[in-house]
């Protein structure tokens, strides 16, 4: 039976990927010190004999007594609302964090997949964006403290691949949603889906024309788990490349909510990325994947979800 150590398994990608990977027969340690994930996430997994729970900040050095073969590695606050709340920890989590995590996939001769993000590409000038873009970021703004931790990440696994020979997978996961999102990380879905069942004003930001595409959480999960179980080592997008404007998202969660909320237009937050789109033509070839649930069936089980929390 392959052991599989999850850092940040007490989040929301995390949650969802220890419960398939259980589903699937492996053991999973999973990793969390809760800075923005929650126990309730993991309750149900600790039914399952094959799941254990290690609370830990990964930016102090791990040690595992058990063999690991696999480590997926999400520990990192990944909300634009935690940016200008706790930068100083983002940073140490993304640089001295993953260190210690790759320090130990040294150790373990483990597979390490590292979850990287859309946000290495910035604002982006490239559309929509490939792998091989290297993006448009400001390297001192309110959102730096996470775009270059991810950046950092992905320099600090190609020097251990070239250093010390560990067989990384990079990720750059795209805006993803689903069950289990913290209602209040501020964060669109589940900002937009509280208001609206509330019939509160929708807060759009700007004039709502900037784009984003989403992907439903179990797709997102299916993707790391081909990514990991690939021979391809170089960064590969993981997202749904169905792009939609925040002002038509907006109108879009009114309606399946059956809401009367009306949009109430907000400023713009700075450096906020005007459009982003994943090109998947890359996981389509090297992991013959590509999501399968559109966003209005992931959106109403996202819905059903918050109505019943
Ligand atoms: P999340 O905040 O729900 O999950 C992150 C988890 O990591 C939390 O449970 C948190 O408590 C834990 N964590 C943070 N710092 C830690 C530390 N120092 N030690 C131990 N645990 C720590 O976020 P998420 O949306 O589930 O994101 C998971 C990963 O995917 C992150 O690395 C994020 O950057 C990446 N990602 C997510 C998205 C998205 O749309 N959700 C997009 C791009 C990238
Ligand atoms: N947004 C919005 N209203 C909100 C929260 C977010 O209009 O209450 C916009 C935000 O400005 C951005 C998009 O929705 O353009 C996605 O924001 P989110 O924070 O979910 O993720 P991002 O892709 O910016 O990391």
């Amino acid at each position: 039976m392959k052991t599989i150590l999850v850092t940040g398994g007490a989040g929301f990608i995390g949650s969802h990927l220890c419960e398939t990977l259980l589903e699937q027969g492996k053991k999973v340690i999973c990793i969390d010190n809760f800075v923005t994930g929650k126990k309730e996430n993991i309750a149900e997994l600790f039914e399952n004999e094959n799941f254990s729970f290690i609370e830990h900040d990964i930016s102090n050095p791990l040690e595992i007594s058990e063999k690991v073969d696999q480590i997926f590695e999400l520990a990192s606050p990944a909300s634009p609302v935690d940016f200008p709340k706790i930068p100083i920890e983002i940073l140490t989590t993304g640089s001295i964090g993953l260190k210690n995590v790759l320090d130990l996939a040294v150790e373990k001769k483990a597979r390490i997949l590292h979850t990287s993000t859309s946000e290495v590409y910035g604002d982006p000038l490239e559309h929509p964006q490939k792998e091989t873009y290297w993006g448009n970021v400001n390297p001192i703004g309110e959102r730096s403290c996470y775009d270059e931790a991810k950046r950092f990440g992905e320099a600090l696994i190609m020097a251990y691949k070239r250093k010390k020979d560990i067989d990384p997978r990079i990720v750059r996961i795209f805006n993803t949603y689903g069950p289990k999102m913290r209602p209040d990380d501020g964060r669109v879905v589940p900002t937009f889906i509280k208001q609206a069942l509330a019939n509160k004003p929708i807060t759009v930001f700007g004039d709502g024309k900037q784009t984003r595409s989403f992907c439903f959480v179990k797709d997102e999960v299916a993707g790391l788990i081909a990514l990991m179980e690939s021979d391809y080592s170089l960064p590969v997008n993981i997202g749904n490349p169905s792009e939609i404007t925040i002002l038509e998202f907006a109108k879009k969660i009114v309606e399946l909510c059956n809401s009367k909320s009306q949009i109430d237009f907000k400023p713009l937050p700075k450096d906020d990325p005007v459009r982003r789109k994943p090109d998947i033509s890359l996981a389509k070839e090297k992991l013959g994947w590509e999501p399968k649930v559109s966003l209005e069936d992931g959106l109403k089980k996202t819905i059903d979800w918050f109505k019943k929390t």
